[in-house]
């Protein structure tokens, strides 16, 4: 049967064993809004596909993508890797992510949480930053509905475009549990036969992590639930459709800062595929609302140096500031512009 590699089965008393050797590489830092408070430390990591995008605007949305999170990465002091291998072959595609992060979790002990964003993710809310403190005693923070998954079993309760998960013995647990439903070929196929047998609304194609996910904490409850975190008072995952229409009246409204229905945090281009072949929307209508998503969380980092775009649309910019010969007031008053819309 298939396996990520050798079962490691005291990975918290190895960690520890390393971090307690290695005060250099603490699992907490000191960095981001606000910068004088101590926060575990966290590593994003996104990619795509070794090859270049079948369509040259595909790669240019690609690099748009990674200039977002590296902004906000920047600004809130998170580490970022950026994957264009696939490190198991048998694990190609959206399954990617699996192998990758257990990598990951073993040459990073430093590390104490690690989130994964697809590439078709923008950040939206430059400013909002995940409230860690409240998943203390989890290891699993991923958008979603409890009611969907255990109710409804809808096949779209959660979504995996973009999850935390804690650098522990448990995740390494759940990724050998997780990992066997995904290698390409006839068990990719088989499990699918099954995932669409019991997951409400799923049509029929081969098994994808999302809807195995679902399965995995439907059928062992006791085990996975306990420690997961369904979370949805704001858009670790959002929704595209829902969203993009609305950006010049969320800023008509509201300001950066709350995550939530006025002001997403993340917003996934879910069914959009620009780099490849086969999408659920028209390719248009995908960039569109991606240069839309883009520029609108450009606009908060722009705003930073006296800059905005001229429409939602267009990637041409205009000031809005005047220089001045005091520069650093006008950075005194940006940050606490900043701070006063970070809650928390
Ligand atoms: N991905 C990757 N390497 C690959 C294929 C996919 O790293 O060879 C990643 C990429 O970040 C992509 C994610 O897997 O965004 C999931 O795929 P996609 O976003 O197309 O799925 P959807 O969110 O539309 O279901
Ligand atoms: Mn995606």
């Amino acid at each position: 049967t298939f396996t990520l590699g050798p079962k490691i089965s005291d990975w918290d008393a190895q960690r520890r064993r390393w971090l307690a050797e290695n005060p250099g590489f603490p699992s907490e830092v000191t960095a981001g809004l606000g910068g004088a408070r101590s926060k575990a430390r966290i590593l994003l990591v996104t990619g795509s596909p070794p090859n270049p995008c079948d369509n040259a605007i595909g790669d240019h949305y690609l690099l748009k993508a990674i200039k977002n999170k590296i902004d906000y990465c920047r600004l809130h002091g998170i580490e970022i890797i950026y994957n264009m291998a696939h490190l198991d072959k048998e694990l190609a595609g959206y399954w990617a992510k699996l192998p990758l992060l257990r990598r990951l979790m073993l040459s990073h002990p430093e590390v104490e949480w690690i989130w994964w964003m697809d590439s078709d993710a923008l950040f939206t809310d430059m400013t909002f930053e995940i409230p860690l403190h409240r998943y203390a005693d989890r290891n699993l923070v991923i958008h979603g509905y409890p009611d969907l998954v255990f109710e409804q079993h809808s096949w779209i309760s959660l979504n995996t475009g973009s999850f935390l998960l804690r650098n522990c013995q448990w995740s390494l647990d759940l990724l050998d549990a997780w990992a066997p439903m995904g290698p390409k070929g006839p068990v990719r196929e088989e499990v699918g036969r099954l995932l669409t047998a019991k997951l409400k609304g799923r049509p029929a194609f081969e098994a994808d992590d999302q809807s195995a996910l679902i399965y995995l904490l439907l059928s062992k409850q006791e085990q996975w639930f306990p420690k997961t975190f369904i979370e949805n008072s704001y858009y670790l995952h959002g929704y595209w459709p829902g969203l993009v229409d609305r950006y010049e009246e969320m800023m008509d409204k509201y300001h950066p800062g709350l995550g939530d229905d006025r002001w997403p945090f993340v917003t996934h281009f879910v069914g959009c595929k620009p780099c490849g072949s086969y999408g659920d929307y028209p390719v248009e209508r995908c960039l569109k609302s991606m240069e839309r998503a883009f520029n609108f969380a450009d606009n908060q980092v722009l705003h930073m140096y006296g800059f905005a775009h001229r429409a939602l649309s267009t990637p041409k910019i205009r000031r809005f500031r005047n220089e001045t010969a005091s520069p650093l007031e006008v950075l005194a008053q940006e940050e606490a512009r900043q701070m006063a819309f970070l809650q928390q």
